[in-house]
């Protein structure tokens, strides 16, 4: 067995951390600690986890995206099955893991409701929640809470972890009952990098200082193959190392158990249906802000579009003002790449950007570009259960360093689908500039797709080219993506992030405050400094 040797500075990141918290004197004594063992994501690897944690007489709570199950490099329904047969608890995580801070109510209601609904179904019943990528707000809890959930997890920074020292509302470990059933307090995503050692601090700190509820989050299972994965092995030992502490006072805890005090969870039926998706637009333009100008959360990422792309890889994005019109292009740059892709796609959701789109047409996409590398469109289809899938992609288009555009017809829109969502890649080292981009349905467009797209930038010129470039369409096989597409490493990062912005300083809970003592202004720079370590480690 192989446990990761802890690393010094962290260690005295946690050490010093837990000084300075101990020494502000909210302790008391004798209270039990309570430790939720959380998987998100519902990873391919996580099945193996149910036996794992069942042999220990341990129960786990799965956080499942039900528009992910049964997709390459995820659980199947019939293994969610066997794990809540093992005693775990099956948990909701919305239908496609977006980011709910970004997308609209009715889609909120439609990503959190449906996710439920759908577990509901299938005889799993949810009552815990967890936000993809922490990102939360008020309406969006009270979203959650009539969907008939009775709790939902959190990270918001507010408990130290080997590589943050907490601010603001800080404390050791939420409460039982927590003060925020809707927005529970917990440590952040577990890093690649966290060993056995740090793993244990969390309970200790909780145990050492009034005991509480410390709910642990991993997500991949495998070794050191993500940002955010753990080992089996690492695992494994701290799965050994928790039930002998039962003695002392400290039991691991299913979230509904714990929210539900240990009584038979009472199971909200599902609300009515979200309200239907708006009619589609069924000419022109079926893209949602095609000039990428609109961006109302000031995130840099274009509302109803998303950057994505699998593999290892580095690269950068940024909204650039080298715009082919308007104010606004997207530009991305691989500065390392062994495998993968990276792409700019109409947000992958259920309803209120991806387009809909009827089997056995044909769709054309457009889009201006410039690169210094080829670009491919690729494109994914939705089914009418909401799970998104990789569908095809086009041969490729050179590097052109003025802009160019580019066209596409897709294959036919296979059976079983009802939206579609199509972008441009690369694959290489160099950069891509992209901007002005269209789906459209010929059908519907009666053959004058290109002029008539609404590209109001387009000239004469720019339609010969994409008359001249329309010749190479290419539904050759994907290349070499045998396990599909997977941006779990670019969310998981997003969710551990996102606990220091969601940071709320508030009413002390007698906890280091966190200002500009020199303390604890060394501390921040060790824990800055060990956390640019770990994502340079895994971006290499
Ligand atoms: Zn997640």
């Amino acid at each position: 067995m192989r446990v990761p040797v802890h690393s010094a500075s962290r260690s005295l990141v946690y050490t010093a951390v837990a000084i300075l918290v101990a020494n502000a004197g909210s302790a008391s004594a004798g209270t039990q600690t309570v430790v939720t063992l959380g998987f998100d994501d519902a990873t391919a690897a996580q099945f193996q986890v149910g036996a794992m944690v069942a042999s220990r007489g341990l129960n786990a709570t799965f956080f499942v995206n039900s528009g992910r199950v049964g997709t390459s490099g995820h659980l199947t329904w019939d293994q969610i099955a066997t794990l809540q047969a093992q005693g775990h608890e099956i948990a909701g995580h919305t239908v496609n893991h977006v980011k709910l801070t970004t997308v609209s109510p009715d889609e909120q209601r439609r990503q959190i409701c449906d996710d439920r609904a759908a577990l509901l179904s299938r005889n799993f019943p949810a009552v815990s929640f967890a936000y993809p990528f922490a990102a939360v707000d008020a309406s969006i809890e009270s979203i959650v809470r009539a969907c008939g959930y009775s709790s939902a997890r959190g990270h918001g920074g507010h408990i130290p972890n080997p590589d943050s020292t907490c601010s603001g509302q800080c404390t050791w470990a939420e409460k039982i009952p927590p003060v925020d059933a809707f927005n529970t307090r917990s440590p952040s995503s577990i890093l690649s990098t966290w060993t056995l050692a740090d793993l244990q601090a969390m309970v200790t700190g909780a145990e050492q200082n009034g005991g509480g509820w410390i709910q642990l989050t991993f997500h991949k299972i495998c070794n050191a193959c993500d940002t955010y994965s753990t080992s089996p092995e690492l695992l494994a030992a701290f799965l050994d190392w928790l039930p002998p502490r039962a003695a002392g006072g400290t039991v691991v805890r299913t979230v509904a158990a714990v929210i539900q005090g240990g009584a038979p969870p009472v199971v909200i039926p599902p609300p009515p249906p979200p309200p239907p998706p708006p009619p589609p637009i069924s000419a022109g333009n079926l893209l949602k802000n095609p000039s990428l100008e609109s961006d109302a959360n000031g995130d840099g990422v274009p509302d109803c579009w998303q950057r994505t792309g699998y593999g290892s890889n580095s690269y950068t994005w940024t909204r650039t003002t080298d715009a082919h019109s308007g104010g606004f292009a997207q530009r991305v740059q691989i500065t390392a790449i062994s495998s993968g892709d990276r792409k700019l796609v109409p947000l992958k959701d259920l309803a209120s950007c991806a387009p809909a789109a009827t089997p056995g047409k044909r769709y054309v996409a457009t889009a201006w570009y410039k690169s210094t590398t080829p670009v491919r469109f690729a494109g994914y289809t939705r089914s009418t259960s909401g799970s998104w899938s990789w569908w095809a992609q086009s041969s490729e288009f050179p590097a052109v360093s003025t802009w160019t555009q580019v066209r596409w017809t897709t294959p036919a829109v296979p059976a079983g689908v009802n939206g579609i969502s199509v972008g441009l890649s690369i694959r290489q080292l160099g950069s891509m500039t992209v901007d002005d981009q269209e789906l459209l349905d010929p059908s519907a467009s009666a053959g004058t797709a290109v002029a008539a797209g609404g590209n109001s930038a387009g000239t004469g010129a720019s339609v010969q080219t994409a008359s001249a470039l329309a010749e190479i369409v290419s539904r050759e096989p994907f290349l070499g993506e045998e396990d599909g597409e997977n941006e779990d490493d670019e969310a998981a990062f997003a969710e551990a992030t996102a606990f220091a912005e969601a940071t709320t300083p508030a009413a002390g809970t007698g906890c280091t405050s966190g200002g500009a003592d020199p303390v604890s202004l060394a501390l921040m720079a060790l824990a800055l400094a060990s956390r640019a370590r770990a994502r340079r480690r895994i971006r290499e």
